[in-house]
């Protein structure tokens, strides 16, 4: 291949040490959100925004790789992504295809090396790929190809795809990553970008979410996404989820479906209703505000309560607070309000401030609170470090009583299908009763969702992936996982 035509990366950043971690969000977090825009003018532009809308995915890099039918260009860069880009360097992805990746990392540390998309010459031209999810066989097939003589730059799971395309004996592009996924195991949602074409893929079992738009009155610009919150502020519209299973195929012929790797029971992440996704996305058809809104209804019938007042902890408690008011018939009101502020801060005062972390993102509303019997709704407990301040919070600004009410069970087990969670030591639930825990965080009492109010609520029994909540893991673990696991403490 002539040198001209190779791999273009924008301005190589320095390494970058990794970013301190925010002690003060007791939540599990999301990993990682994917984007690709096919046959804009644009692409480049539209990525961005893109990954704009999916910021609340990933916030520690971003990256935007491009084609012109040609040549491939790359730029990737650590922060968020208002951050990770200038005009300029936007102006120098040219090209009508894209594919842009925010990352929270999972398997790999938070460095540049890890930041995605990946991009790379291989003997048949120019590859990019970008991955939401977790493999998990990643380790024996990196010591395979290891052994093969692959060399690995990152330490991704999404890395292994890349190697596995590149020593494929098929020939064209779609076969060879085909054959790739056909020895992978575990959650993906994955955007490959080739010089001429984007292919999507979902894994089997559907864990990740993944769905297609299309610009309105342009047939040939699609879009792809981890949610559609992203179509809106680009001016595309929803057109469909990506099945569990499917590869769509997007390049000058159009856009054509295959199922290369067949499809299992599925098995998407109910945390993504619970938590994770946008309120305003649809997933598999149904919408988050919509379930998130049931999951306090069912929380309420469960477990009442003789209150004043329903609180949500904000934003991502808001609507199983309203919820949980409008089945309950309590009033429901702010009182607690989140900061604008987005970001972490490094200073902390030399005189400590009591529960200052918290204090930056969350502050009580007297008039609100004062007196009254306060219900707390929240979404999740996960150490239960801050749902202990808030408690505390809200006392100090007068509650008379504070009952804490969890719109889904208790998280009792790590998550390995590409979310970032603690081992099971550190999960309050996985070695305290729900009423040691109601004492830890110093609420009057405390009741979670059942299993079965949850999967109700999200519409889907059979369907959804709990293993963070029941044990249950639906990917059987290899050898290898189950050695990391011992080691994990698991
Ligand atoms: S283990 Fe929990 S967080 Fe992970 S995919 Fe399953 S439901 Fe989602």
């Amino acid at each position: 291949m002539p040198t001209s035509r190779r791999l273009v990366v924008l301005d190589p950043p320095p390494a970058t040490p990794a970013s301190p971690r925010d002690d003060d969000d007791d939540h599990f977090h999301d990993q990682c959100g994917v984007f690709g825009v096919f046959g804009h003018a644009e692409a480049a532009n539209m990525t961005y925004l893109g990954l704009h809308a999916l910021q609340h995915r990933g916030q520690e890099s971003a990256g935007i790789v491009t084609s012109d039918g040609e040549q491939v260009y790359a730029h990737r860069a650590m922060g968020l992504v208002q951050d990770a880009f200038t005009q300029d360097q936007l102006a120098r992805l040219p090209g009508r295809i894209a594919i842009g990746h925010v990352r929270y990392s999972t398997a790999g540390g938070s460095h540049i090396k890890n930041a995605q998309p990946i991009a790379v010459d291989y003997a048949r031209g120019s590859l990019a790929v970008c991955h939401n999810g977790n493999l998990t066989n990643a380790e024996e097939l990196r010591t395979e190809l290891e052994e093969r003589g692959s060399i690995f730059v990152s330490d991704t799971d999404t890395e292994v795809f890349v190697h596995l395309v590149a020593v494929s004996k098929e020939v064209a592009v779609e076969d060879r990553i085909a054959d790739a996924l056909s020895r992978v195991r575990g959650a993906y949602s994955l955007l490959f970008l080739t010089e001429g074409a984007i292919v999507a893929v979902r894994d089997p079992m559907g864990i990740r979410p993944l769905c297609l738009g299309a610009f309105r009155g342009d047939g040939d610009a699609h879009v792809v996404a981890s949610e559609p919150c992203a179509f809106d502020l680009i001016g595309a519209e929803y057109v469909r989820d990506v099945e569990p299973g499917e590869m769509v195929i997007i390049d000058r012929n159009g856009l054509r479906s295959v199922r290369p790797i067949g499809r299992a029971p599925q098995r998407t992440c109910v945390f993504e209703y619970v938590y994770f996704a946008r309120p305003d996305s649809k997933l598999d058809g149904r919408s988050v505000y919509d379930v998130r809104r049931a999951l306090g209804r069912a929380l309420a019938k469960e477990h009442p309560v003789d209150a004043d007042v329903v609180v949500p902890v904000p934003d991502s408690a808001v609507p199983a607070a309203i919820g949980y008011a409008a089945e309950s018939r309590l009033p429901f009101d702010m009182g607690l309000i989140r900061s604008g502020y987005v970001g972490r801060t490094f200073i902390e005062p030399q005189q400590s401030i009591r529960h200052f972390g918290v204090r930056l993102k969350l502050s009580a509303v007297e008039p609100v609170l004062r007196g009254k019997r306060v219900v707390i709704v929240e979404d999740s407990i996960v150490r239960g470090t801050t749902s202990r301040k808030v408690v505390k919070m809200v006392r100090d600004a007068g509650a008379r009583e504070v009952h804490m009410r969890i719109s889904s069970p208790p998280t009792q087990w790590p998550c390995y299908y590409g979310i970032d969670t603690p081992t099971r030591g550190e999960l309050i639930a996985s070695s305290h009763s729900v009423d040691e825990i109601a004492r830890y965080v110093t609420a009057d009492s405390l009741r979670y969702l059942s299993r079965d109010g949850m999967l109700d609520a999200a519409g889907g029994q059979k369907s959804m992936c709990h293993a963070c909540f029941s044990g249950e893991y639906a990917i059987p673990f290899t050898p290898t996982h189950k050695r990391q696991l011992r080691l994990m403490g698991v």
